[in-house]
């Protein structure tokens, strides 16, 4: 016999661990196949044909003995390296079809160039092609179950020439079908020979084996026999007219696995919405954790932006003085020295833009047959510039009037709606505790949130207050506003030496309203952490829900994935179309989450405006990117597990 040897089997033995006892099945096969033949390997059922089958077809390995394909032996071939060559050697025909049931005839017929990296044009092309001269133009759309079972046998054909399919391996191709169909397939078979096709058929039919001109016959894991029927006419040797030569270079092109990811892409898209509802629910873990996510952020961002806007709304940049070592001192009281004279000094200082002294006293206000508590400030006239307090009706008080220890004040917006309601207050004298003083002037509504709303306050000259209600020669406190284009570090730095140098030691501790901005910032801050770590938890159980959903997705589709495998897709193939199918679920879920969490900040601010939501840019794009790490983290596990699934019990699964 010519012909170049195309497969050699030398020793093949294969045991099966079965009840934990080691059975073999195959007891070394010796066999050699060459280019051209058409051989049937025929054996009573049991006998282990499958198995050698199998075993020639790259799809399991012996366990024993070798086996070499041109040459080249496959014992230490790498999955991906058995995957390439049933992808571009093999044709595989399956008693059982084995079609992808959501795919068109045209489409089964293409997977294989799919992952062979053949363009999208060619394919179309040739599936076209095949099926035509296969007789089925007019089925090309029509998917597996739309198709009888020698149509089906058919387009399995077609899918096991699409790359070529020099050595075309058929496993009892006629078992499923009527005597009509079967007889079919065989003509296909034969002519397929007659075209330089290798044919090697499984049956346990001896009438079906007789189509061949090589028969083997096998019986219990050994050949009994191996004849040829010399009235059949022989190929071996003939070149294959039908010899599809893969472009190599196109298939390792960027081009190539753009295709194969759009495949893979396609792929996960229709198995979502195969399963609608389940890929619905699970993305439901993902909206509510993204929800969550995005809207703790933009509530606390609200939160944080609002308090920050009240504090700059002051307006200004202030450093207070306290007398003690720290807020809270208990000797505080006792340390009289922050007196009239710093704040002279301090009032000298090229960073200060203006000063003022505090005396502060809760007192007792009564006007007619009205009291209430309230607080009285004793300040210098600057105190309003030093606040940016502004004056709503008649004046405020002057540093002159200071200086003369005049009975004047000015009461806040509070203190005229309890004491003057629909009265003009100006003019009029007010009772701070036994005092009677002059009011002049009523300041504007202040929202600030260092003052309590429900509080009566009212402002008069320190002098007054110091001498005729506190009677105290030192002060409560003094604050100063920094001169702008000041930082207050440097500001601060100098007001301690300065004062330090007078005390003779530092007796007093300052608070300016930067520090206090940067404490709120902070505490929001923690607090925003905290809550977000709850989201994030609901992520993760998102993230799980996902895994679970894959894993079932993959046990589901464990005979699909069998299929791929076994017409030439590599693990990555495999591991890449449910790693976006589970991408694919978060990222939509993530948009999802983000449009309602936009959606019920709408409606928040609509029914409760003093809430404030902030959304940003960088919080959705976080939101999107955490959700597709999360299909890839979660994903992954069940992607591996698919694409490290054995091809043989992987297409035994129904
Ligand atoms: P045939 O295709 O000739 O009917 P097979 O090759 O499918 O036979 O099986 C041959 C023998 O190997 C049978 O006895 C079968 O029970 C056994 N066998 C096949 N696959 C497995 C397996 N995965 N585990 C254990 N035993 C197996
Ligand atoms: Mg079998």
């Amino acid at each position: 016999m010519e012909g170049e040897v195309l497969l050699k089997l030398s020793g093949v033995r294969r045991s099966y661990l079965s009840g934990g006892e080691e059975v073999e099945v195959l007891h070394g096969i010796d066999l050699e196949v060459r280019q051209g033949e058409m051989l049937a390997i025929v054996g009573p059922s049991g006998s282990g044909k499958s198995t050698l089958m199998n075993i020639i077809g790259c799809l399991d390995t012996p366990t024993d003995g070798s086996y070499t394909v041109r040459g080249q032996d496959t014992l230490n071939m790498l999955p991906d390296e058995l995957a390439a060559l049933r992808r571009d050697f093999f044709g595989f025909i399956f008693q059982r079809y084995h079609l992808l049931g959501h795919l068109s005839a045209a489409e089964n017929v293409q997977v294989p160039a799919v992952y062979a990296g053949v363009r999208k044009v060619k394919r179309d092309e040739r599936a076209v092609e095949l099926l035509t001269s296969l007789g089925l133009e007019e089925r090309v759309a029509y998917v597996p179950s739309q198709l009888s079972g020698g149509q089906q046998q058919r387009v399995s054909i077609a899918r096991a020439l699409m790359n070529g399919g020099q050595i075309i391996l058929a496993d009892e191709p006629t078992g499923a079908l009527d005597q009509k169909s079967g007889q079919e397939v065989m003509r296909i078979l034969s002519e397929l020979n007659a075209k330089g096709h290798t044919i090697i058929l499984v049956t346990h039919d001896r009438k079906i084996a007789a189509c061949a001109r090589r028969v083997i016959a096998i019986e219990d894991g050994r050949i009994q026999s191996d004849t040829v029927n010399e009235n059949i006419v022989s190929h071996v040797g003939e070149k294959n007219q039908d010899h599809v030569a893969i472009n190599n270079r196109w298939a390792r092109s960027v081009g190539s696995y753009y295709d194969r990811f759009k495949e893979a892409f396609v792929m996960a898209v229709r198995a979502m919405v195969a399963n609608r509802m389940r890929t619905l629910l699970t993305m439901l873990g993902i909206i509510i954790g993204i929800m969550a996510v995005v809207s703790v952020v933009a509530l606390a961002r609200g939160a944080s932006e609002q308090v920050l806007a009240n504090i700059s709304s002051l307006g200004t940049n202030t450093i207070t003085i306290y007398p003690g070592e720290r807020m809270g001192d208990v000797r505080s009281g006792r340390v009289r020295t922050l007196t009239p004279r710093d704040l002279n000094a301090l009032q000298g200082q090229p960073f200060v833009d203006s000063a003022s002294a505090s005396v502060q006293s809760t007192v007792l206000l009564r006007q007619g047959n009205l009291e209430y508590n309230g607080t009285a400030y004793g300040v210098s006239a600057d105190i309003f510039r030093v606040y940016g307090y502004t004056v709503h009706e008649g004046r405020l008080f002057t540093d002159d009037e200071v200086r003369r220890n005049a009975q004047v004040a000015v009461i806040d917006h509070n203190t005229k709606e309890n004491f003057f309601k629909d009265d003009d207050p100006l003019g009029r004298t007010i009772l701070v505790n036994a005092m009677p003083v002059q009011i002049i002037g009523v300041l504007d509504e202040i929202d600030s949130p260092f003052m309590r709303s429900d509080q009566l306050y009212v402002y008069m000259p320190y002098t007054v207050s110091m001498s005729r209600l506190n009677h105290l020669n030192y002060l409560s406190s003094i604050v100063i506003r920094i001169q702008d284009g000041f930082s207050t570090p440097v500001a601060e730095r100098s007001l301690v030496n300065l004062l330090t140098s007078r005390h003779g030691r530092q007796d007093f501790f300052i608070q300016s309203s930067d520090t206090i901005m940067k404490s709120i910032s902070s505490a929001i801050m923690t607090f925003t952490l905290l809550i977000s770590a709850i989201a994030v938890i609901s992520l993760i159980v998102g993230g799980i829900g996902v895994m679970n959903i894959m894993l079932v997705s993959v046990t589901e589709r464990t005979r699909e994935i069998g299929i791929r495998m076994a017409v030439g897709a590599r693990q990555t193939d495999i591991m890449a179309q449910f790693l976006i199918e589970a991408v694919m679920v978060c990222l939509l879920g993530g948009f999802v989450g983000v449009l309602l969490s936009f959606g019920a900040g709408q409606a928040v601010q609509y029914f409760v405006p003093s809430i404030t939501l902030s959304f940003s840019l960088d919080s959705i794009i976080a939101a999107v990117a955490t959700s597709s790490l999360i299909g890839i983290g979660f994903g992954f596990m069940p992607a591996r597990s698919a694409s490290r699934l054995n091809p043989i019990e992987a297409l035994a699964r129904e």
